[in-house]
């Protein structure tokens, strides 16, 4: 912990931590010592990791990325820190993210952006941003983040890590900021698949009498198959994920990769996701819609920022929300609220539904034919920061191969394949069917 601590303020520049606290995470670190020493350790004893700042913690402020949560301290930690703390790890410090984990790029967060450590003039990816970079550059061992459309395995993948997004509810959203919650799913970023597969064995699980979307499935210890023969393994390669804009420097490192499968003794498969390019407005109907609701708590009342200056009870309100939300985060609630309202639904809101079910269906029809289903993460490297300026579609058509696994809510995970245009980390995105989280570290473990 004492290293971490250290190489964490030399590295402030690249802005990965919006939070630590010397004393708290030194006194985790003694309590793990004493435990080790009694011969009570948990399976990850001693072990430091950092959090996305969209985990709530008691000893460390959660700020969400938002002005709006400035200051905020949680009298509860969520389930996943409550979990990864039983197991022994030792919180280092909360990571920085895109504002309500709202972006692609982390230059949503309303503190500061964070810095790709493999070119400081390139973005890391988001929302887990923080998280990706505090891996990479060897600030933490090990991270959680979330995914709602792909936050994971897009930082993961630009960062050059390996990060995964389980089945939807396979972890709690208790006490994870709420963003979509149809959609909002936690998972661990690390090195390498087995660390993250020992992170996510000690995360998941259910948690009834918090989070009513947790599934009835119990932990299980995703290490076990790490090291299993690939052979006859039937990977599924979506003709859509491989059209006209991908970069060719990505294509070139996730053929590498899937030759590399071939080697192991896998087959790989065309499939077709047809909707694939639907997951898009699909998913930017339902997700602002979700938010909009969400974020309805943050009226300044209960906690959080609340405006000085005001009249009546309305005024507050509207300056309240007006100072605490940034530019995106007020983007996707006055969406939101558009699609949800009386003479629209049925146009945006219905419709999407109808075709994320269609998406979800299309990976059934996909799993017939195959065990796995691989491909690219994201359409390119990492851009350069400020790249995008102020054309948040930029970002949103970023997230075309990461959206269709989460409208479905299927595991999801990015695994370093290589480095395409300016020398820059590309991962391989493999996505499993429901549950398959072990099939998925399998396969990426053999490929490190
Ligand atoms: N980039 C997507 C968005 O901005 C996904 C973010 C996420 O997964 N939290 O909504």
């Amino acid at each position: 912990a004492q290293h971490f601590l250290a190489r964490m303020k030399t590295h402030e520049a690249l802005g990965a931590f919006l939070a630590t606290n010397e004393d708290a995470t030194l006194a985790q670190a003694r309590a793990a010592d004493a435990r080790i020493a009694a011969g009570t350790a948990g399976a990850l004893e001693g072990v430091p990791l950092a959090h996305k700042d969209i985990f709530v913690t008691t000893d460390f402020p959660t700020t969400a990325g938002s002005k709006m949560l400035e200051g905020y301290r949680s009298p509860f930690d969520s389930t996943v820190v409550r979990k990864l703390a039983e197991a022994g790890m030792v919180t280092l410090g909360k990571l920085n993210c895109d504002e309500f984990a709202m972006g692609s790029a982390n230059e949503n967060s309303a503190f500061k952006p964070v810095r790709n450590p493999w070119d400081p003039t390139r973005i890391p990816g988001g929302s887990s941003g923080g998280s990706a970079v505090a891996v990479a550059a060897r600030l933490a061992p090990a991270a959680t983040g979330t995914d709602t459309g792909g936050s994971i395995r897009q930082p993961a993948s630009f960062c050059g890590i390996t990060g995964i997004k389980p089945t939807y509810g396979r972890a709690s959203r208790y006490g994870m900021i709420a963003f979509a919650s149809s959609l909002d799913q936690a998972g661990p970023m690390a090195r390498s698949a087995e660390d993250c597969a020992l992170l996510l064995s000690a995360l998941c699980g259910p948690d009834p009498d918090r989070d009513s979307t947790s599934l009835d499935v119990p932990a299980e210890d995703f290490t076990r198959s790490l090291n299993d023969s690939l052979d006859g393994l039937r990977i599924g390669i979506p003709k859509e994920f491989f059209g006209e804009g991908l970069a060719p420097g990505v294509r070139a490192a996730v053929d590498a990769a899937l030759k590399e499968y071939e080697k192991l003794g896998a087959r790989l498969v065309e499939i077709s996701l047809p909707r694939t390019e639907l997951s898009i407005p699909v998913y930017y109907i339902i997700a602002p819609a979700e938010a909009s609701s969400n974020l309805s708590r943050f009226d300044g009342v209960k906690f959080g920022h609340r405006a000085r200056d005001y009249t009546d009870l309305l005024d507050m309100y509207k300056k309240t929300r007006a100072e605490g939300f940034g530019d995106e985060v007020k983007r996707r609630i006055m969406i939101g609220a558009y699609v949800l309202s009386h003479g629209y639904y049925d146009a945006y809101y219905l419709q999407a539904q109808k075709i994320r079910r269609m998406i979800a269906d299309d990976f059934q029809q996909a799993f017939k034919q195959c065990d796995l289903i691989a491909g690219p993460v994201a359409p390119s490297v990492a851009w350069k920061l400020g790249e995008h300026g102020n054309d948040p579609l930029a970002d949103y058509l970023a997230d075309i191969f990461t959206l269709p696994a989460s409208l479905a809510g299927l595991p999801g995970m990015s695994v370093p394949a290589g480095f395409g245009e300016g020398a820059m980390p590309v991962g391989l995105q493999l996505i499993g069917n429901y549950f398959a989280e072990a099939k998925l570290l399998n396969a990426a473990h053999r490929l490190q």
